[in-house]
């Protein structure tokens, strides 16, 4: 029997707000434990939350970034259960009025988009954390987190592939952090996503039951988890068992889920209104400057490279992948033009020495100015395409403009006609054996004499006006 894979996600985006969402506590990460916790986010009796405007204006962004329509009028309620990192016995979230509905993004598959349907944003407030000690049998509690801003982001169950729903975790998370809404962090849980799954006989209409699947700290660790569990489904069902509805938890040592609540034991969260929070009234003209400040959003900016530079969707797409690294190609084009050399720089070597030293493009030691004029050298002759690749080593080593370590190091290519066809001679001379070979046929000769021409001049010489002369000279 085939199957089709059946996925939907819900993200929870920790907000770059300086307070927490109901009080003014830093929401700083680290900290010595609860020195970032006061009477409101303790949940102490008597206290009031008072909503931080900026978390509704970061999440009406996410919702004008995902296309959604922003409720003019949505609530805060409160989510009842019990567990020790939540001290007020309920966490205030939205419910029945979520900040905004019915969005989608655009996934590019094969060439081709798909829309991805976002259900749901809705504003919440973050829990604390639970830290175990192994050699101690006591538990601590760390409340620095409660009460730090969260969106919630959730999907329509549309992905059709684990492939797929990384790619939509990318796509959300680059526009998070194009918003400079969220800082991304997936291994410090400002990032975090619970992922949704079932899988149904091809061509059925109805959804199969879904397992949750938790506890996943990266893209891949997400896409490897959704692997795992929908061949643990298909296995079950071929085998005439049935899949229950449960939460599961991921195992990256084990590279397996394992079941940690079934649907019978899920919370009955009691919701309802808060009554400490009047309702948030979103008008139009809010909205609208909102809209405004919007910054060119990761899909726009791929299709205008692509057009504007002529350059591939390939290179377009890594170019973009980052806000300051496509600021940063665009200064560099700005200067030199060549927009495909400047682009094979920059995803080669640039990105490489940054990799290598996992450093940030904002922290590149070549100024966008530094590489525009190294590629304007390479253009006009003055350094060959191998020179540079020593050059821009010391570039990034050392942080000097080419020009300085082009004269340190002597590297001045060889362009001088008359110079060049006494070396060729020289060696068209002393070669007798190879140049009757190569007249007689044996064109891969070629080669040697232009290896020769390189030793002699210590790889100086301008490698097209070599071919150019070495094949006139050799023609005889
Ligand atoms: P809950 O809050 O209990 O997890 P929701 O109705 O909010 O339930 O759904 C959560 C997520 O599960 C959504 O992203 C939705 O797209 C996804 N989902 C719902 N049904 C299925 C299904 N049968 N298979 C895969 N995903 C599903
Ligand atoms: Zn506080
Ligand atoms: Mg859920």
């Amino acid at each position: 029997m085939e199957f089709e894979t059946v996925i939907g996600l819900e993200v929870h985006a920790q907000m770059l707000t300086d307070t927490k969402i109901f009080c003014n506590c830093s929401t700083k990460f680290g900290g010595t434990p609860n020195s970032h916790a006061c009477p409101v986010c303790l949940g102490m009796p008597g206290v009031l939350p008072v909503l931080n405007k900026k978390v509704v204006e970061y999440g009406m962004k996410m919702a004008l970034a995902t296309n959604c329509t922003i409720n003019p009028s949505n609530s805060f309620a409160r989510k009842n259960y019990f567990y020790p990192d939540l001290p007020k016995g309920y966490q205030i979230s939205q419910f029945a009025y979520p900040l905004a509905e019915h969005g989608y993004i655009l996934l590019e598959i094969n060439g081709e988009q798909k829309k991805i349907g976002i259900t749901r944003i809705h504003m919440e407030e973050d829990a604390g954390k639970l830290m175990h000690d192994e050699n101690n049998p006591v538990s601590y509690v760390d409340l620095n987190r409660t009460g730090v801003p969260l969106i919630e982001i959730v999907s329509e169950p549309d992905m059709r592939s684990p492939e797929e729903a990384a790619d939509y975790l990318k796509r959300l998370h680059e526009i998070l952090v194009y918003l400079e809404i969220c800082d991304g962090n997936m291994e410090e849980g400002s990032f975090r996503c619970d992922a949704n799954v079932s899988i149904r006989p091809k061509g059925q209409k109805e959804f199969g039951t879904r397992a949750e699947l938790k506890n996943m700290n990266s893209f891949r660790n997400v896409q490897r988890a959704l692997e795992y569990e929908v061949k643990r489904q298909q296995y079950l069902v071929e085998n005439g068992q049935k899949i229950v509805q449960e939460t599961r938890l991921w195992d990256d040592a084990q590279g397996v889920t394992n079941p940690m609540r079934s649907k019978e034991e899920a919370h009955d969260y009691r919701y309802f209104p808060d009554p400490d929070l009047v309702p948030v009234m979103v008008d139009e003209t809010w909205i609208a400057r909102i809209r405004e400040e919007l910054p060119e959003l990761p899909l726009v900016k791929r299709e205008r490279f692509v057009k504007d530079y002529q350059i591939p969707a390939y290179d377009a797409g890594v170019l973009t992948a980052d806000k300051a690294l496509a600021l940063y190609y665009e200064d560099v084009v700005k200067l030199c033009g060549k927009p495909k050399q400047v682009s094979n720089w920059v995803m080669g070597d640039v990105l490489r020495f940054l990799n290598e030293e996992k450093r940030d493009i904002r922290q590149c030691p070549i100024s966008a100015k530094s590489l525009a004029d190294m590629i304007t050298l390479i253009e006009e002759g003055a350094i060959s395409g191998k020179m540079a690749k020593d050059v821009i080593d010391d570039m990034y080593k050392t942080g000097k403009p080419p020009q300085d370590i082009i004269k340190e190091k002597g590297l001045v290519q060889i362009t001088d006609e008359g110079e060049l066809i006494k070396t060729i001679s020289a060696i068209i001379e002393a070669s007798p054996n190879q140049l009757k070979d190569y007249r007689g046929g044996k064109e891969k000769l070629f080669g040697f004499f232009v290896g020769q021409v390189m030793k002699a001049t210590q790889g100086k010489a301008n490698p097209q006006l070599v071919n150019d002369l070495l094949k006139k000279m050799l023609a005889g």
